[in-house]
């Protein structure tokens, strides 16, 4: 049954085609309301239905078109639209069109078409997917892809929802678009993804195609370039190549060269019209393990990571050895069982679409809780709150003198009775420090082991809790302002 029908619509079309050259402007048959059906003269429609039963033409509308030239797009949104937060004239999720001399996309006015447009049927998912795809293909332009609908800005459309029927077009155009040689600003293409709905490649292909005829490109030669009619390979990106303008050869058939060129280089249209993007790398959150944390063997690593373009792929990488990558979230990992006890860096990688890179690392500490310096085995390690940490004898270690944060292992310098001594964080209700060290309050609810005993470390004197009555007026003050920590070695 599609066959047929398929059939019919090739050769109404097909005869369609010698006059549409000469077409334009003179849209549509005698006009009912705004919102029926245009019952659109087919024969207006340039394309062909390729070899995969589908047409993905336009209409030449003749309307006024930018020529841009690194020039400045009316916008720099494409917003593509499923149709499902919007309802139709009977109350429907759809898109209401109606049809007006000049596209607006900001309250649905199209040059060709009107009608009601019935909202994607496909998943959330699949839909997710299809919009991912599409953002990848502009990947590379000045171009914003959303479906978040951007309201009163000014934006290009692509309404991606419903059947060509319903708004006007014979059944077998998968898409159609406004078309003037140009940039059609405030422009809405349609691709009719209910015909399809769970194709994702297939969809973005056609939603690729149309919103570009908005910008002025026309149909070519290349297979691996949306703006083809050759079905393979299913995955389209635009290419940065010069092709023959066409569908059926160069120049074929003939009026597809109307607007003057015969070759066609997508990227290089696309770049004069928008310019490059402008990558940004990803936002990574490392929210497990936090840094310096004691973990076992195997222990979980989860990351979000977040990026305008949108992520191509997270790696895990420890000790600079990649262990495993994942190109969609949640972004969780499980480190190797048999990581060797002690410390390790735990980097998260992320790309995004154009392959900018972001990295975040974090410490972690291998190996059981320990309870006593003699179960961190030696090497002048010793226990601290379940961790085992380089002690006093390893430059930067526990109670080792400092001038900066930046000689602490830990990262922290701290400063009492006119000593500046490397200190590790801890727990004042567990007094997890090793022998000879004392948890004292940091002034902030957290403790810090220091040698020996007694005070308060970065407390003032005249603040709450119980001040070391043996420090000096203003020592606890003078504490205060020379308590220094430097982040931890955290990219
Ligand atoms: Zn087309």
């Amino acid at each position: 049954m599609k066959q047929h029908l398929t059939l019919a619509v090739a050769v109404t079309l097909g005869l369609g085609l010698v006059s549409a050259g000469v077409a334009s402007a003179q849209i549509g048959g005698a006009r009912g309301p705004d919102e029926e059906p245009l019952a659109m003269d087919a024969s207006l429609i340039l394309g062909h239905v390729a070899d995969d039963g589908k047409l993905r033409g336009f209409i030449f509308t003749g309307e006024p078109a930018e020529q841009i030239e690194h020039g400045n797009p009316g916008s720099r949104i494409l917003f593509v639209n499923n149709c499902k937060g919007e309802t139709t004239s009977t109350g429907a999720a759809g898109c209401r069109i109606t049809r007006g001399g000049t596209n607006n996309s900001i309250n649905n006015v199209s040059t060709i078409a009107s009608g009601n447009l019935t909202a994607y049927s496909g998943s959330t998912t699949t839909w997710n997917s299809i919009v991912n795809c599409v953002r990848q293909t502009y990947a590379p332009f000045g171009i914003t892809v959303t479906d978040v609908n951007p309201g009163a800005v000014p934006h290009f459309e692509a309404m991606a929802a419903g059947r060509p029927t319903e708004i006007g077009f014979p059944n077998g155009v998968a898409g159609v678009a406004p078309y003037s040689c140009g940039v059609i600003n405030n422009a809405i293409t349609f691709s009719f993804l209910n015909l399809n709905p769970n194709d994702v490649n297939d969809a973005c292909w056609t939603i690729a195609q149309e919103s570009a005829h908005a910008f002025g490109l026309a149909h070519e030669m290349l297979a691996a370039d949306p703006m083809t009619y050759i079905t393979n390979p299913p995955q389209k990106r635009f290419q940065d190549q010069s092709a023959c303008i066409g569908t059926s050869g160069c120049c074929q058939p003939q009026g597809e060269c109307q607007c003057g060129p015969t070759t066609q280089n997508s990227v290089q249209k696309l770049l004069g019209i928008f310019g490059p993007s402008n990558p940004t790398p990803p936002t990574i959150v490392i929210e497990t393990p936090t840094n310096n944390s004691q973990v076992t063997p195997g222990f979980v690593v989860r990351a979000t990571v977040t990026d305008d373009q949108g992520v191509q792929s997270v790696q895990l990488i420890i000790d600079g050895s990649p262990i495993a990558t994942l190109q969609s979230p949640p972004f969780a990992f499980n480190a190797p069982a048999d990581l060797a006890e002690g410390t390790h860096t735990v980097t998260i990688r992320a790309l995004d679409t154009l392959n900018s890179e972001g990295t975040a690392s974090v410490t972690v500490i291998v190996g059981e809780p320990c309870t006593t310096s003699s179960q961190c085995g030696g090497n002048d390690l010793v226990c601290v709150d379940g961790r085992c940490v380089p002690g006093m004898n390893t430059p930067g270690g526990l109670g080792s003198s400092c001038d900066s944060p930046d000689e602490c292992l830990s990262g922290v310098c701290a400063t009492k009775d006119g000593e500046n001594r490397c200190v590790e964080d801890c727990d004042p209700a567990a007094d997890g420090c090793p022998d000879g060290f004392s948890c004292l309050s940091n002034g902030a609810g957290g403790g810090l082991c220091w040698p020996g005993g007694g005070g308060c470390l970065g407390c003032s004197t005249d603040g709450g809790g119980s001040p070391d009555p043996t420090l000096p007026i203003g020592a606890g003050l003078l504490v205060a302002a020379v308590l220094v920590r430097r982040r931890r070695r955290a990219a």
